[in-house]
């Protein structure tokens, strides 16, 4: 357990000469407001900020953070504010503490992972100051050493969260001595059976397991010293979590897996790690495809070493990594080693400085691939240009900075903006020009009849969505006046070019016309040139274009044309009412043989065929255009066709689980046209398998086969 007196002297480790009387003052301070306050295991609260406390010193963090992290849950849980902590302890300080009271307002309730992700990203934007996030780690990290003395639901939701939350996020910072330990106390926790099995096998193994690494270890030493190389050697277990993922990913007990521990060689300079690597492989066989050369391409989180997996002694593989000291700190410190202490206080100061490496990690991370992600991650926190936002319901909206709560409502449905009437942020009633930030909660009030958008709105709005979608909205409100409009435009180009509407808007060219521009009907071309999509002009010139030459022979095969005898067979399906139409099976529900379908009339690229279930074309989802556009389709031609049929199946991710599937569809003698897999931190596989099949009765049948697979939990129908 630490004291005031451990710290200072870990902190005078790395700050020989400071100044702690702050330091005391906030223990004083802290300990005073938080008196009387128990933890849960009955011992005082004051020792869970210390424990903070100490946990960030040990990261060589700078005072003024250390002193926040004993200040941190005096706002949140005694009667002590923010105005309280300035005047005692500056602004620094208390914009820090501030940040950490904050972040403990959001509520990780949901398990969305699009909604997780936003929730990171939120953590990081609301934090502003990167120092707060690693206080919030620290805390978090102290909470789930001493999570045994909470009831077993609150341990579950805490080990959770950790694991999905603040684990990720101390692996973005590449923060990994906080990150491992977050994830094997959540999975001790979580799964506190293969946990202990775990734990146990490694424990019962320690002494042979030492026995081999020394060997291993005082050979290495040897040979570096030939090479006049000094290192340091470290031979460690995995952590625990890692082992258990590679355990249920690759399905074996713990005996089978051989790298339960890994060699570490440190030096002093870039070019000894490539020195050392080269004698290691001399001595020691390497296993082809395991090395990896992270100092040549570091990983996103600035991570940097050389890999790579040798056979031992006694034909056993283990890991070695090979690094220099620097890397080494980064490697354990992340993104905190660029906060360590520093002496002078100018250069910390400095805002620019104190930035560089944010820079630095960028440039670092521009060329690498799937870091797009932790980089806007890292831009909502310093250049802050998203906000996010919660729905009442506890969805998070991610909005550019400047957004207001008109963005907020057409982001969340048109048909909400446009019943839009007002809006409350955080309960209250706010203009709707009001600038929203991270953290609110926006409640858009409707009417349940349509009000309309009003034109300032477009001034207000600061998202292109909403503006198109107001823009929408004036053009369809306005529809008679437009086409009006439109209409005596025309009638003014037809007099300037010299040409009368009985001879250019015949049903030939102007069917033409509709299909050029894609519109449905003569009004609906009115319309856009009234306000302005099309001009009169370029219609008049192509339509005097089209009447000048053979018009017939401009006119393509697939044309719909309603009157023809009722009936028509393509691709195995018949549209009813309609001729030679073009029929395209849709791509978003593929629909087979047996299944109920409709049609659609697309603009100019003929009649698309889905699923009456499908949601693009229930009748409840669509406008009274759209409605008009479906049409009735039968399944015709039995069986003589195949068509692409998508099943998506979520199963264990256990090895040979795709060639399971995969036999049961060729045994069933059914093409397999294309298969999609990717698997989750969950070790849940998500397989996307497109077949070529004939009907609904062998779509039914190869399901049922594929359910019968052991680890497939769940195949259904995809429907984008
Ligand atoms: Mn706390």
């Amino acid at each position: 357990m630490q004291s005031m007196e451990t710290l200072i002297a870990r902190l005078r480790k790395y700050m020989p000469n400071a100044d702690f009387s702050l330091l005391l003052k906030a223990y004083e301070f802290a300990a005073g407001m938080h008196r009387g306050q128990h933890r849960n295991s009955g011992e005082p609260f004051i020792i869970h900020p210390l424990e903070v406390a100490y946990i960030l010193a040990d990261m060589d963090l700078d005072l003024e953070t250390v002193i926040a992290g004993i200040l941190h849950d005096v706002i949140e849980d005694t009667s002590s504010s923010y105005e309280q902590i300035k005047a005692e302890f500056g602004d620094e300080i208390a914009a820090l503490v501030e940040g950490v009271t904050k972040l403990d307002q959001i509520q990780f309730i949901t398990r969305e992972e699009q909604q997780v992700e936003n929730l990171r990203k939120m953590f990081l934007a609301m934090a502003k100051d990167i120092r707060v996030v690693l206080i919030k780690l620290a805390d978090r990290l102290h909470n789930m050493r001493t999570l045994k003395s909470m009831n077993s639901e609150k341990q579950l939701l805490k080990a959770r969260e950790t694991l999905e939350v603040y684990a990720p996020l101390a692996h973005r910072l590449g923060i990994f001595s906080i990150k491992w330990e977050l994830e094997d106390q959540a999975l001790r926790h979580l799964d506190s059976v293969a946990y202990h099995e775990i734990s146990e096998s490694i424990r019962r193994k320690k002494a042979e397991r030492d026995e081999y690494i020394e060997k291993i270890k005082q050979n290495l030493a040897e040979k570096l010293a030939d090479l006049n190389i000094s290192a340091q050697i470290e031979g460690r277990a995995k952590h625990f979590y890692s082992i258990f993922k590679k355990m249920y990913a690759q399905d074996k007990t713990i005996d089978e897996i051989y790298d339960l521990f890994a060699v570490r060689i440190i030096v002093d300079t870039v070019n000894d790690c490539y020195a050392a690597l080269g004698m290691v492989h001399e001595q020691y066989k390497p296993i082809p495809g395991r090395f990896k050369d992270y100092i040549a391409m570091p990983k996103q989180n600035m991570y940097q070493s050389l890999h790579t997996t040798v056979i031992g002694p006694e034909g056993s593989p283990f890991e070695i990594q090979i690094r220099t000291e620097q890397m080494h700190k980064t490697a354990e410190y992340g993104i905190a080693a660029h906060w360590k202490y520093k002496e002078s206080k100018s250069l910390k100061d400095d805002a620019d400085l104190k930035f560089a490496w944010v820079r630095q990690l960028l440039e670092i991370q521009k060329d690498l691939h799937d870091s797009e992600d932790f980089i806007s991650a890292l831009k909502v926190d310093l250049f802050a240009d998203e906000v996010f936002v919660f729905t009442p319901r506890g969805d998070v909206i991610n909005l550019p900075v400047g957004s207001t709560p008109i963005d907020f409502a057409f982001a969340i449905h048109s048909a909400v903006g446009y019943r839009m009437i007002g809006a409350k942020v955080n309960k209250k009633i706010a203009p709707l020009d009001y600038k929203l930030e991270t953290g609110d909660i926006v409640d858009i009030l409707t009417s349940s009849t349509i009000h309309g958008p009003k034109r300032d709105w477009l001034k207000i709005a600061k998202t292109s969505q909403a503006k198109s979608k107001i823009n929408t909205w004036f053009r369809r409100e306005n529809r008679t006046e437009n086409i009006q409009r439109g209409k005596d435009q025309i009638e003014r180009e037809l007099k300037k070019q010299g040409a009368t509407a009985a001879e250019l808007f015949k049903p030939e060219f102007t069917d033409v016309a509709l299909r050029r521009y894609g519109f449905n009907s003569l009004d609906d071309m009115y319309a856009a040139i009234g306000f302005g999509g099309l001009t009169a002009q370029k219609l008049v010139t192509r339509l005097k274009d089209l009447a000048g030459e053979e018009a017939k022979a401009l006119l393509p095969p697939e044309l719909p044309s309603q009157t023809g005898a009722p009936k028509t067979i393509a691709g195995g399906i018949e549209v009813k009412g309609i001729d030679n139409c073009l029929v395209r099976i849709s791509r978003c529900c593929t629909p087979l043989p047996g299944d109920k379908i409709v049609g659609f009339i697309t603009r100019g690229r003929g009649v698309s065929v889905h699923r009456a279930d499908c949601v693009n074309v229930r009748a409840d989802k669509m406008d009274e255009e759209g409605k008009n556009r479906l049409i009735e389709c039968s399944w015709v031609g039995g069986g003589a066709n195949t068509y692409l049929s998508e099943l998506a199946v979520e199963a264990s991710d256990r090895t040979g689980i795709l060639a399971d599937i995969t036999n049961v569809v060729s045994e069933s003698k059914i093409r397999l046209h294309a298969l999609n897999a990717r698997t989750t931190r969950e070790r849940t596989a998500f397989i996307q398998i497109t077949l070529e099949l004939s009907d609904t009765k062998q779509l039914d049948m190869v399901i049922k086969k594929l359910h019968n697979i052991p680890g497939i939990y769940k195949v259904t129908r995809s429907q984008q």
